[in-house]
C-alpha cells in the first residue's frame, strides 16, 4: 500500500515543516500548535479549541471493559475474551455552528379529508457538528461533542502517540453543509404536521462558529477469532459507536 504524498508548507509563527496532505485546507503546526489556511499561509482567524482526552492506550481499556460487561445483548464472556489489537487515538477536526435555524413551509395535510393546505414556520436553535473530513467513517449525527469541556487549542495536550487531523473543509463549505443538514433534518421533523412539503426555505443566522479538535478512540478487538471495531470518545469515556458480537443463548 502506497502513502498519499505530504504536502510541506513552512509554519508561520515558528517555522517548522507543517505536513499536510491533498485535500486538506486548514492545517496545524505540531511544534507549537500555530493554525495556518493551507492556501493563504495565513493565520487561522477564528477560534480553535480542543476537547480533552482523558485516557492513556492502558486506561482506554477501562471503560471499554465496562461496556463490554453490561447490557443484556452482548456475550457474557466479551470483557473477559476479548482482546484488542488497535488502540488508535484521533483527533478528529469539527466544525461546530451554533445557528438559529428557520424553516418557512407550505404543505398538504391529507389526513383529514378534503386534505388541507397548511403554513407555518420552524425555529430551532442548535450547535450544529459538522465533520471537517471528506471520507472519516464516523457517525456524526450520533455524536454529541462534550463542548462544555471545550480550552482554547494546547499543542501540548496532543499525546505523543495521537493523531491530529487536519481540516479538509473550509469556514464557508462548512455552513452550507450546516444549512442542507437542518434543512433536511427540518423537512423530516415537519413529517408530523404535513404529509407532502411543497414549499420550504430554510434560513440560518450564524451565532457563533468554532473549529475543533476532539479526541476519538478508534478501538478494534478480537472475540473468537473475529475482529470487531469500537469508536470510544475520549473526552467522556463513551461508546460513540460499537459492533457487538451476537449472544448465542
Ligand atoms: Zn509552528
Amino acid at each position: 500500500m502506497v502513502d498519499v504524498v505530504a504536502q510541506e508548507i513552512k509554519c508561520s509563527h515558528c517555522g517548522a515543516p507543517v505536513q499536510f496532505n491533498p485535500g486538506e485546507i486548514i492545517a496545524t503546526c505540531k511544534y507549537c500548535g500555530f493554525t495556518t489556511v493551507i492556501e493563504t499561509g495565513q493565520a487561522f482567524s477564528f477560534e480553535h479549541s480542543l476537547i480533552l482526552n482523558k485516557f492513556e492506550q492502558a486506561s482506554i481499556e477501562t471503560p471499554i471493559k465496562d461496556w463490554m460487561g453490561s447490557g443484556f445483548l452482548k456475550p457474557a464472556d466479551l470483557a473477559r475474551k476479548a482482546k484488542f489489537t488497535q488502540k488508535n487515538l484521533v483527533y478528529l477536526p469539527f466544525w461546530v455552528c451554533s445557528v438559529e435555524a428557520t424553516s418557512t413551509y407550505k404543505g398538504i395535510f391529507e389526513r383529514i379529508s378534503p386534505a388541507i393546505v397548511k403554513e407555518g414556520t420552524l425555529s430551532k436553535e442548535y450547535d450544529w457538528l459538522i465533520l471537517a473530513r471528506e471520507a472519516a467513517e464516523f457517525p456524526t449525527r450520533e455524536y454529541e461533542v462534550p463542548l462544555q469541556g471545550k480550552i482554547p487549542f494546547d499543542f501540548r495536550r496532543i499525546e505523543g502517540f495521537a493523531k491530529l487531523l487536519n481540516s479538509e473543509m473550509d469556514r464557508e463549505e462548512a455552513i452550507d453543509l450546516t444549512r442542507t443538514q437542518i434543512d433536511a433534518h427540518h423537512r423530516f421533523l415537519l413529517q408530523q404536521d404535513v404529509d407532502r412539503i411543497i414549499e420550504i426555505n430554510t434560513k440560518i443566522d450564524l451565532k457563533q462558529m468554532v473549529y475543533l479538535h476532539a479526541p476519538i478512540w478508534f478501538i478494534r478487538y478480537e472475540y473468537k477469532s473475529n475482529l470487531y471495531q469500537l469508536i470510544f470518545d475520549g473526552a467522556t469515556g463513551t461508546v460513540v459507536k460499537g459492533d457487538i458480537p451476537t449472544a448465542r443463548f
